[in-house]
């Protein structure tokens, strides 16, 4: 909170858990900061959820090379994540940052939320420049009809490592007077790109102090983020059981059997041809207890 609660603003460091990221899919430098960028946003925006298994989705539909990037947070700190095609390389820009822009191209960003397991609610905005925190910026003016400022940014090593990845959300509250946002305006258009004051050591706190310079800040609340999928293999099971019977047969003729990987962590299922009759018997003798319970007859 800054300047007695006209303003309200998170800040993430978030180089460990893009880096995984990273590893999990091996992303190109490009699709790394794009898909680092967007994790990013999701856990500061998850972070305003209100309920512990409350998720928060961005999904970015876009016709560039990265054909478009899903990342789902939760309200406790963990992302998980892809893009669509983690092989694009393009030229950088003039100012020598990563073209992330031209790699998404145009199409629509839309943000999930998944409220007290049971309602979901959707916005979709057009992308502005598929710079991610630019089109973060006009998600929450056009669809929530928050003023926010954004920053976001990830710098790659050589090495094609992270070396650095965060950003910061800086919201403006209604009751804001005119002159305390004149400063903040002010005070954005001179703070220097993230990814220059990470390189520089800059932490969360050290963002919003840039940010919100010359205001009261006061830091409510801290927060571990991680890389944190929810796969298992019971998902992986019942999403072979949807194949049915005749596909799973058709997957057992298949001397090594199959692998089911998961699009948000990259990690590999295998199933054996043995394993996989198992999950056929498992289809019949449902199918059989449906025939073996008698119809009952209707209320009336
Ligand atoms: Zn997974």
């Amino acid at each position: 909170m800054a300047a007695g609660e006209q303003f309200r603003a998170f800040a993430v460091t978030s180089r460990n858990l893009v880096e995984e990221a990273r590893k999990a899919h091996r992303t190109s430098p490009i699709a790394t900061a794009a898909l680092g960028r967007t994790m990013s946003a999701a856990l500061m925006m998850a972070y305003m959820l209100k309920g512990e298994d409350d998720l928060l989705t961005i999904q970015i539909d876009s016709d560039g090379p990265l054909k478009g990037i899903v990342v789902t947070a939760d309200s406790r700190g963990g992302v998980k994540g892809y893009v669509k095609n983690p092989l694009v390389v393009l030229p950088a820009k003039d100012d020598g940052h990563l073209n992330v822009g031209a790699a998404v191209g145009k199409g629509t960003l839309t943000v999930i939320r998944d409220l007290d397991m049971k309602n979901t609610y959707t916005g979709q905005i057009d992308l502005h420049s598929g710079e991610i925190a630019e089109d973060i910026t006009h998600y929450f003016a056009e669809s929530e009809q928050i003023p926010s400022s954004v920053g976001l940014g990830v710098l790659i090593n050589k090495d094609i490592s992270v070396r650095e990845a965060g950003g910061f959300i800086v919201q403006v509250m209604p009751f804001a007077t005119d002159e305390t946002v004149a400063k903040l305006e002010e005070n954005l258009k001179n703070i220097p790109h993230v990814t220059d004051m990470m390189r520089d050591g800059a932490g969360p706190e050290d963002l919003l102090e840039r940010a919100l310079a010359g205001f009261d800040v006061e830091i409510t609340d801290r927060r571990d983020v991680a890389f944190r999928c929810n796969c298992t293999r019971e998902r992986t099971d019942r999403a072979l059981l949807l194949l049915g019977e005749d596909e799973l047969s058709e997957l057992m003729m298949q001397k090594d059997g199959t692998s089911l990987q998961c699009q948000f962590c990259g990690k590999k299922y295998h199933y054996s041809p043995a394993q996989l009759l198992s999950l056929k018997e498992e289809l019949v003798s449902q199918k059989i207890r449906k025939k073996e319970t008698p119809d009952l007859p209707e209320a009336k």
